[in-house]
C-alpha cells in the first residue's frame, strides 16, 4: 500500500510493545526524532504492523530510517505520521552509546509535569518528550493479566485474513503474539522542583521480549530477570537515565504519559558536548 507524502529520515528511538490489532494483525507504535529537520524534532509513526513486515522493512532502535510519511489527520497530536511500511529503507545503525551522543546531547529535554500540564491545556501540547528521571523513588511488577477476549478475537481474525497482504507483509507472524506476563511500574520524581512523583507504566518492546525469552521460566525467576535488567542496570550510579515518554490519541487521556523506553548511557557519554 504506496502512500503519498513526504520522506523523512527518522533516527527511531522507541519501539512500544505490540498491541492486538483486528486490522493489521499486530501493531506497534514507533517514534524517534525527524533528523532532516533542523531543530530535530519528535515524530510518532503509526500504525507500524512491525512483526508482519518482510524482514527488509524490520529496523531496531536506534536504526536511523528513511520512510515515506503522510500526516495523521485523525490524530490531534502534532508529532503523529502514517507511515508506508514498504516504503522503509534502514539507512543505519548508531551501535552504542558514543554513536547516539552527537544526536541525543543536542536533544531538549524536558519534565513529566510540564508535558502533563501542557497536555491538559493544549490538545496540540507536545505528545512525545526526553524526560530525565531525578530520581527512582521505587517500582512495581505486576502480574499481566493476558489478552482479554477482545484482543484475542482481534489477534485470531487477523491471523486468518487475507486482507493483510494490502499492508505490504508476506505472511503472519511465525509466533502468535503473545500477553506478557508482568507489567512494569516507575515511581519516579523529574526534575521538576516540586515533582510530586509519578507513576509511569513502562510499555517497551524490550520488556516485552525478555519476557518472551524467558517464556519457560518461573515468574519469580522471571521478575528477577526483569528486575535486573530495568532496575539495576539501567539505573546504575555511573549512568544517566532518561526515559521517552508519550501520551495516549483519546482526548481523555492526553494528560497521561507512559514511558515508552529508556535512555541510560553512562555519565561520561551524556556529559559530552556533541561536534559538528
Ligand atoms: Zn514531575
Amino acid at each position: 500500500m504506496g502512500i503519498v507524502g513526504e520522506r523523512a529520515r527518522v533516527l527511531v528511538t522507541v519501539k512500544a510493545s505490540p498491541q492486538p490489532s483486528a486490522k493489521y494483525g499486530d501493531t506497534v507504535c514507533v517514534a524517534g526524532l525527524r533528523i532532516d529537520e533542523s531543530p530535530h524534532r519528535w515524530i510518532r509513526l503509526y500504525p507500524v504492523p512491525f512483526r508482519w513486515l518482510s524482514s527488509s522493512s524490520q529496523f531496531s532502535k536506534f536504526d536511523i530510517i528513511d520512510v515515506t510519511v503522510k500526516r495523521r489527520v485523525q490524530d490531534s497530536r502534532t508529532e503523529s505520521f502514517v507511515p508506508d511500511t514498504q516504503s522503509i529503507e534502514v539507512v543505519e545503525h548508531l551501535d552504542g552509546w558514543e554513536a547516539r551522543a552527537p544526536y541525543m546531547n543536542l536533544l531538549p529535554t524536558t519534565a513529566t509535569c510540564r508535558l502533563m500540564s501542557e497536555a491538559e491545556r493544549d490538545h496540540a501540547a507536545p505528545s512525545l518528550g526526553m524526560v530525565r528521571v531525578a530520581s527512582l523513588e521505587g517500582y512495581a511488577l505486576e502480574d499481566h493479566p493476558g489478552w482479554t477476549a477482545e484482543e484475542e478475537a482481534k489477534i485470531a481474525k487477523a491471523m486468518m485474513s487475507s486482507e493483510l497482504d494490502l499492508f505490504g507483509t508476506s505472511a503472519p507472524p511465525a509466533t502468535k503474539l503473545r500477553a506478557p506476563r508482568l507489567k512494569l511500574r516507575y515511581q519516579y520524581k523529574c526534575q521538576e522542583p516540586e515533582c510530586p512523583t509519578h507513576q509511569g507504566l513502562n510499555l517497551d518492546w524490550e520488556l516485552t521480549a525478555l519476557q518472551n525469552r524467558y517464556h519457560r521460566e518461573s515468574l519469580d525467576h522471571l521478575r528477577e530477570i526483569v528486575k535486573d535488567k530495568f532496575i539495576r542496570q539501567m539505573f546504575e550510579d555511573r549512568r544517566q537515565t532518561s526515559f521517552f515518554m508519550g501520551n495516549f490519541e483519546a482526548p481523555f487521556k492526553r494528560a497521561k504519559f507512559s514511558v515508552l523506553g529508556t535512555y541510560y548511557p553512562p555519565l561520561t557519554v551524556a556529559s559530552k558536548v556533541p561536534l559538528f
